[in-house]
C-alpha cells in the first residue's frame, strides 16, 4: 500500500453498492424533470476563470479560496467548475437562448471546490441544478420548490425542512448593508476574522457565518425583511401563498442568505438534521441580475443545486430498501458442457430480458452457489450433465422459501422474469 498511488484528498471512489443508489436518484430526479418540462443540458467542466469571478464575486469563499485555478497550455486561466450557474447561464448567453424565451433546464454533474474535506463536504462532489430563465414571477420559485418537495417524496424521505428569506433587489441591500455594518460596529470585538473582513468588502455573507458565536450576534441584527420595496414584499407574500395553497411547510429564516453574491429576492433550503453539520441538501433562489452581470440582456431567472452526496446518503438512511439488484439469475455451470451450453443459453435469455450472470472459472457446485447468493440475484440455475440430457435446468430460489424446480429451457425466461 505505502508504494501505492491514492487518490486526491476530498475526492472520492463511488463503489457499485453506493452507485446503485446514485443512479436510483437519478433515474429518480430525471423523471421528476420530465414531469415539470425541464429539460437536460451538459455543460463542460471547465471554465475561465474570469466566468466565476464576475459571477459569484470576488468576496465569496468560493473565489478567494476554493476554486482550482491553473493556466492551460495557452497561458490562459482555467477553472474547473465550482457550480453550475455560472456555466448555465453563459451556455444561455452563447446559444441564443434569452430572446424573448423562457427555459425550463437542468444539469447534473461534478463540481470542485477546495475546502476542507469532511462528512457531507468533499472537494470534488456532485450537484443537479435546476434553472428557469424568462420568468420573473414567483409562481415559477413556488414551482422550483414544489418540483423540490417532490422529488424528496418520491425518494422516500421525510425530516427535510424548507426555510425561505427574501433578499429583495440591490437598494433594499443597499439600505440594509448601512445599518447592518453600524450594528455589526458595535459587536466588532466579537465578530471572528472572516466576519471583520468581511465587514467593510460584504457584510451581508456574515449572516451566512456558519460560527456560533458570530451566528449569535447576527440573530439580532436588522433584518433585510424591513427594508423590502413593495414589489419585493409583494413577490415574497406571493410565494408564501403559493406555498401555502400547496400545503408545503416552510419557515421564514430572515439570516438565510446565499453564499453566492448573484441572488436576488428569493432564496430557499431544504435542510435535514439527519446529517449533522452538513445539513443543507438543496440550496436555490432567484438571480434577476446575473444573466445582464455575465454579459446578456437583462433576463429574470431562478434556480437551486442540491448536493448528490448529502441526498445520497439520506436516501441510504431512511429508504434503504429502494434499491434492488438488477440481477434476476445467477447460472451455475458444473462441467465443460455445462459451460459451453450455458454460455450459449445466457445469451438466449438475455435476449428473452433476463439479467443473469454466467458463471465462469469452473469449481464446485457449493463455491459456485456461494457466488450466486452473494450476487444479489433471485434465483440460481443450475446446469449439470443430467440437466443438459433432460434438456432442463434446476431453478433455485435464493431471497425466499421454495422447492428446487426443474424447468425446460424453453420455459425458463418466464419463470426468471416473473415479479
Ligand atoms: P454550504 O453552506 O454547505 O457550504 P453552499 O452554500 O456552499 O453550501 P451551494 O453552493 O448553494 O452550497 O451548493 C448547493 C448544495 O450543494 C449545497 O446545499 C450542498 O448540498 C451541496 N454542496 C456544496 N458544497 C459541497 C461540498 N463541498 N461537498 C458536498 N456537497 C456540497
Ligand atoms: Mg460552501
Amino acid at each position: 500500500m505505502s508504494n501505492s498511488v491514492q487518490a486526491i484528498r476530498g475526492m472520492n471512489d463511488l463503489l457499485p453498492e453506493t452507485v446503485a443508489y446514485w443512479q436510483w436518484v437519478e433515474d429518480v430526479a430525471r423523471d421528476v424533470m420530465d414531469s415539470y418540462g425541464y429539460r437536460e443540458l451538459r455543460l463542460p467542466l471547465l471554465e475561465k476563470t474570469d466566468l466565476f469571478k464576475r459571477s459569484i464575486g470576488e468576496v465569496t469563499d468560493i473565489v478567494e479560496k476554493e476554486m482550482y485555478t491553473f493556466d492551460d497550455r495557452n497561458g490562459d486561466s482555467l477553472t474547473l467548475r465550482p457550480e453550475g450557474t455560472a456555466s448555465c447561464v453563459r451556455a444561455a448567453i452563447e446559444n441564443g437562448m434569452l430572446h424573448n424565451q423562457v427555459h425550463r433546464l437542468w444539469y447534473a454533474g461534478p463540481m470542485f471546490r477546495h475546502e476542507r474535506p469532511q462528512k457531507g463536504r468533499y472537494r470534488q462532489f456532485h450537484q443537479i441544478g435546476a434553472e428557469t430563465f424568462g420568468m420573473e414571477g414567483p409562481d415559477v420559485d413556488a414551482e422550483l420548490i414544489l418540483l423540490t418537495a417532490r422529488l424528496w417524496h418520491e425518494l422516500g424521505i421525510d425530516d427535510v425542512r424548507l426555510e425561505i428569506n427574501s433578499l429583495g433587489t440591490v437598494e433594499t441591500r443597499n439600505a440594509h448593508r448601512k445599518e447592518l455594518v453600524t450594528y455589526l460596529r458595535d459587536h466588532y470585538d466579537a465578530l471572528d476574522d472572516d466576519s471583520k473582513r468581511r465587514l467593510e468588502q460584504n457584510p451581508l455573507r456574515i449572516l451566512d457565518s456558519k460560527n456560533p458565536d458570530v451566528q449569535k450576534i447576527v440573530a439580532s441584527a436588522p433584518s433585510l425583511l424591513d427594508h423590502l420595496s413593495d414589489e419585493s414584499r409583494d413577490h415574497f407574500e406571493r410565494l408564501q401563498a403559493y406555498l401555502d395553497d400547496a400545503g408545503i411547510e416552510y419557515e421564514v429564516n430572515p439570516c438565510l442568505v446565499r453564499g453566492l453574491d448573484y441572488y436576488s429576492r428569493t432564496v430557499f433550503e431544504w435542510i435535514t438534521s439527519e446529517l449533522g453539520a452538513q445539513g443543507t441538501i438543496c440550496a436555490g433562489g432567484r438571480y434577476d441580475g446575473l444573466v445582464e452581470q455575465l454579459g446578456g440582456k437583462s433576463t429574470p431567472a431562478a434556480g437551486f443545486a442540491l448536493g448528490m452526496e448529502r441526498l445520497v446518503e439520506l436516501v441510504q438512511a431512511q429508504n434503504p430498501d429502494a434499491v434492488e439488484s438488477p440481477i434476476d439469475a445467477y447460472l451455475v455451470c458444473l462441467g465443460d458442457a455445462a459451460q459451453s451450453l450455458g454460455i450459449k443459453l445466457s445469451e438466449q435469455l438475455r435476449s428473452q430480458g433476463v439479467n443473469i450472470i454466467c458463471h465462469c472459472g469452473g469449481g464446485s457446485v457449493k463455491s459456485q452457489m456461494k457466488k450466486a447468493d452473494k450476487s444479489g440475484a433471485r434465483y440460481a440455475v443450475i446446469l449439470g450433465d443430467d440437466e443438459i440430457q433432460a434438456g432442463e435446468a434446476g431453478v433455485k430460489f435464493l431471497r425466499e422459501t421454495g422447492e428446487q424446480q426443474q424447468v425446460m429451457f424453453d420455459a425458463l425466461a418466464d419463470i426468471l422474469t416473473k415479479d
